[in-house]
């Protein structure tokens, strides 16, 4: 895939709009590429990136049917890494899907999830639920199999009435099912994203960076933070613009869209960012040339 391609790619007219985090059946979303390019020009926007967790499969069929939709995409991940004992996500923007070590790497992360749900599915076995690999890879039908998909196969199964109560009563953080995950350190998802032709930017502080937290990620070399996300409040996004000013960095944002839950329709189309951001972005990859 060419990068230059999608460099190149014109403005849209003053106004437009682009949400910048979204998950496909790729992860742990239930809709394909070509569904949210479909759902994108029914809300309107302009441009779009497609983050999945630790998979870049969505992104050659979403960078085909671009221009038919008429809808840019930015060719983009979603890592998790661990900072200080806590886990954070670092979204990365304009990589190359074709970047040998990027490929390797993602690679051994989805061996690794498959064999954390592994350990989860026996530990649910000694509390007395047979659930089976089968009926969770069912729902994980690209790999990146995750602990969404463990909570809708229990639902599935009969064993929780909700996708909730899966979380809260089983694979939780806490919970007796539960097992941690394989996490980068900040460093490593920062430089493969760079090897990759990247940006990378601090995915939804608020929900788990400490502030402390940010400011060593931004001296590690982080490109920018996402500020707009159904999970930060005004105070926040305040905060994040302050540091994105005072340090020279990039602004990013979306809908975290995964289709799984009713509210997550209302966020999409509503949690967008103007298209201006993604010029400033194209203008800093050029002069990191
Ligand atoms: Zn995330
Ligand atoms: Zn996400």
């Amino acid at each position: 895939m060419d990068l230059n391609v999608q460099l190149e790619k014109k403005s849209p007219p003053n106004n437009s709009q682009a949400d910048l985090h979204i998950h496909t059946t790729y992860s742990d979303g239930v809709l394909s590429p070509r569904e949210i390019l479909e759902k994108s020009v029914d809300a309107g926007l302009s441009a779009i990136a497609i983050t999945d967790h630790d998979h870049i499969g969505a992104l050659s069929e979403a960078c085909e049917l671009s221009t038919h939709y008429g809808v840019e995409v930015i060719t983009g991940v979603e890592f998790s890494v661990s900072v200080n004992g806590r886990e954070n996500h670092i979204l990365g923007y304009y990589i190359d899907p074709d970047n040998a070590r990027l490929t390797k790497a993602l690679t051994f992360f989805r061996e690794q999830r498959l064999k954390r749900a592994e350990k989860m599915i026996s530990k649910l076995h000694t509390l007395q639920i047979p659930l089976s690999m089968d009926s969770v890879l069912h729902y994980a039908k690209h790999g990146a199999v995750g602990r969404p998909h463990i909570a809708q196969a229990l639902v599935d199964g009969g064993y929780v009435e909700t996708y909730y109560e899966a979380f809260t009563r089983y694979i939780g953080a806490d919970c007796p099912a539960y097992e941690s995950k394989y996490t980068l350190s900040p460093q490593e998802a920062i430089e493969l994203i760079a090897d990759a032709g990247g940006l990378s930017f601090l995915a939804h502080p608020g929900k788990s960076a400490r502030n402390g937290d940010i400011l060593e990620l931004i001296k590690l070399g982080l490109d920018g933070i996402e500020t707009i996300h159904p999970k930060h409040s005004e105070s926040q996004i305040l905060y994040y613009r302050s540091l994105i000013v005072n340090h020279y960095l990039l602004e990013c944002g979306g809908s975290d869209y995964h289709g799984v839950t009713p509210i997550e329709e209302s966020h999409f189309g509503s949690f967008t960012v103007p298209y201006d951001l993604i010029s400033e972005m194209k203008q800093r990859l050029f002069q990191k040339r």
